[in-house]
């Protein structure tokens, strides 16, 4: 297995000069492997957002270190660092620079000096991949929100990146374009072997991963395969955090003696028909 990404014991706080400042991020060490999913999740102000942004190179740890693709990120490399990876962000309106959707999926690969044959190319597999062929010249801003967030990827794997991370990608769809959203993914890490982090706080999302890593007052509380995270439910609970609607639905059936999982059906099988 190849390393994509780590932290290693990253430490922020807002105001560094303050020496009692609360920790936004505190002590934090995780490693992403190639290949894989992960989604962080925490509830608000457990620090996901602000690891997102030491990620990318936003911020930078006042202790510790960040690694992408085996280096550690300082501010001489981050351009080039960041060139091989995909963003995609919260609020899809936000994202929008090109009048059509295939100048806004061009649009950072003319920035990198793509030449023109070869961008026409790219923009055309990106948007099939995320299956928008059909609305290359359509304005952004006339398509759902599903729709924008789709683009918004294909904007990212245009680049061909080796990692794309999405911060709260799905927060502001309806279930309907999140489920959109959440299935691409899933379908392109299946294809590409994409690396993805998802900061989200959806519980639901995060069943999908491969591991979830769970935040809580700046902290990494625990790692795991979301069949071990979820079999702590309790725990998640009194951090603020609500069980996936499929596991609940489950727990309820298996108190009334009517089990779904066990010979049948796996948990994972259960989940994925429920979404
Ligand atoms: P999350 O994304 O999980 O909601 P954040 O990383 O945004 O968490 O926030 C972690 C902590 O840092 C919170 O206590 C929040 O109030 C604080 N924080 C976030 N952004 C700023 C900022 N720009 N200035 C000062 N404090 C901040």
């Amino acid at each position: 297995m190849k390393e994509i990404l780590s932290m290693d014991n990253v430490s922020y706080s807002y105001d560094s000069e303050d020496e009692v400042a609360k920790k936004a991020v505190d002590g934090v060490s995780f490693t992403v492997q190639e290949d894989e999913w992960i989604a962080i999740v925490g509830h608000n102000g457990s620090g996901k957002s602000t690891l997102a942004k030491l990620m990318i190179g936003l911020l930078f740890p006042e202790e510790g270190d960040v690694n992408v693709f085996i280096e550690k990120l300082t501010e001489n490399n981050i351009w080039e660092i960041r060139s091989r990876m995909g963003f995609v962000f919260q609020n899809p309106d936000n994202q929008f620079v090109g009048s059509t959707v295939q100048d806004d999926v061009a649009f950072a690969l003319e920035n990198n000096g793509v030449p023109f044959e070869e961008m026409v190319t790219r923009v055309h597999e990106a948007l099939a991949q995320v299956n928008m062929s059909d609305f290359l010249d359509q304005e952004p801003h006339h398509l759902s929100g599903g729709q924008k967030q789709r683009v918004a990827i294909a904007g990212a794997l245009a680049l061909h990146p080796k990692l794309l991370i999405m911060d709260e990608a799905t927060s502001m769809l309806d279930p309907q374009g999140r489920n959109e959203v959440i299935h691409l993914v899933e379908e392109l890490k299946r294809k590409t072997g994409l690396t993805v982090i998802s900061i989200t706080h959806d519980l639901e999302e995060a069943l999908l991963a491969d591991r979830i890593i769970v935040m809580n007052k700046g902290k990494v509380l625990t790692v795991g395969t979301p069949e071990q995270i979820f079999a702590r439910g309790n725990e998640l609970e009194e951090i603020g955090l609500d069980l996936p609607f499929a596991l609940r639905v489950s727990s309820l059936l298996r108190e009334n003696g009517l089990d779904l999982v066990g010979e049948h059906m796996t948990e994972e099988e259960l989940v994925n028909e429920l979404w």
